[in-house]
């Protein structure tokens, strides 16, 4: 089966009791029972069955089985956002004391979870960019965790996954990959040696920019030590699977990051265009990035770039494509803000894998709590305008770009 027919035939399709196409919303908070001792089972385990949606739902259940169907995991965890996927993932493995080993040029957001995280003892090194030398050099007794993103938003470093991936397994720990800007059809970090996959879903997965969510899928493939990783000694008798049932058993529920169903249901119908979007969307931006970057005064950065720094990758890891996002630098902020300005399709919003194209000024609104340091490891300048393309027709993506530069040019020059 192709991508295409896999998302909406593949094995992880449910077959629904009323003949329902789609997975009915179930938006409940509590499900009853014929009697006292039925419950008493589903609580103890003895009977499959949902209780509290906190804990589970028949409709957040369809939407992970199809998540870890395309990322070929043993499980899949989905949570209230992004953010909460990667809270989960790395409270599931960390404790205080324990520390972290991160590429830098992370998410915003991201960079600032791992600041709180410092509070709760559990502390991040950051290795510049993910190398697999730079981990071996970094890792220490305390190391439980190494995080990258695939394609890091919106600096566009791509992650060797099999090469960091090696370094990370000879010192017994997991490689944890945020897949968000790539998503599974640009590449199946599994498959290629990481551990653990998280997605905001809020991104390509929804597609229409109208649910936040994330997910996290285990590989079921680590073989956790679980005197190093302290964390999970509870979970011992479960051997490789103790990730996902401590995460699902035990921080996902109890820090209460639940995906609502009505979330989980949007999620589910955004996968069933995610390779006809991609297409387009991909195709899309390397069409426009080859056109601003013919512009003069205007730098580009783009994965399909012939001179970009990981252009490589795009054949290697990525299936031949550059992703969603792209970044250009206008000269000033000024210039910056005047050719946002003028954009006439382009929304101004802070988002990215939306249908409809979106433009930000990184530099004062994501990274506005980030050291120059910090946003300059992001690919964030003062003079940087990020771009998630959107499936609009690529001559009038294009014309609305060019024009707004010229126009902003020209409102300059009086
Ligand atoms: C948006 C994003 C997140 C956070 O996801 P939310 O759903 O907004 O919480 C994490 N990582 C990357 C790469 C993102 O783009």
């Amino acid at each position: 089966m192709g991508f295409h027919t896999e998302l909406l035939h593949g094995k992880a399709i449910p077959v629904n009791p009323g003949g329902e196409i789609l997975p009915p919303v179930s938006q409940v908070a509590a499900f009853r029972y014929e009697s006292m001792e039925d419950l008493e089972r589903v609580f103890s385990h003895k009977k499959m069955g949902y209780a509290y949606t906190r804990i589970g739902n028949p409709t957040l259940s369809a939407f992970e089985r199809r998540i870890a169907s395309l990322e070929g995991s043993a499980d899949a965890v989905c949570c209230s956002s992004g953010m909460s996927a990667i809270t989960a993932a790395l409270l599931a493995i960390c404790e205080s004391g324990d520390e972290i080993i991160a590429g830098s040029g992370l998410y915003g957001g991201t960079i600032d979870l791992l600041r709180d995280l410092e509070k709760l003892g559990i502390h991040t090194v950051f290795a510049g960019e993910l190398t697999g030398a730079a981990v071996a050099e970094r890792i220490t007794g305390k190391t439980r965790a190494v995080f990258g993103e695939l394609i890091s938003n919106p600096s566009l470093r791509v992650l060797d996954i099999p090469e960091v991936a090696g370094a990370v397994h000879e010192a017994g720990i997991p490689l944890l990959v945020d897949a968000t800007t790539a998503t599974p059809y640009l590449a199946r970090p599994i498959a290629l040696g990481a551990d653990i996959v998280i997605h905001s879903t809020s991104k390509y997965i929804n597609g229409g920019g109208n649910a936040i969510g994330g997910i996290v899928a285990d590989s079921g493939r680590f073989a956790w030590d679980f005197e190093k990783h302290a964390a999970l000694s509870e979970f011992k008798k479960y051997g490789k699977g103790a990730f996902s049932v401590r995460l699902r058993t035990d921080i996902w529920e109890n820090f209460g990051g639940c995906l609502s169903p009505v979330n989980a249901f949007l999620n589910y119908i955004g996968l069933d265009t995610l390779g006809l979007r991609m297409e387009r969307i991909c195709d899309n931006a390397d069409r426009l990035a080859h056109a601003l970057d013919a512009i003069h005064g205007i730098e580009v950065n783009y994965l399909t770039l012939e001179n970009h720094p990981y252009h490589a990758y795009v054949k290697k890891e990525l299936n031949g494509k550059g992703g969603g996002v792209l970044t250009f630098r206008a000269g000033t902020k000024e210039r910056a803000f005047r050719i946002i300005n003028a954009l006439k399709y382009a929304l101004i919003a802070s988002n990215i894998g939306d249908l409809r194209t979106l433009v930000i000024h990184p530099a004062s609104t994501l990274y506005l709590h980030s050291t120059k340091e910090e946003r300059e490891e992001a690919g964030v300048y003062e003079d940087t305008v990020r771009v998630s393309v959107g499936i609009e027709d690529p001559e009038d993506l294009i014309a609305d770009f060019t024009e707004a530069i010229q126009n902003a040019d020209r409102e300059q020059n009086g």
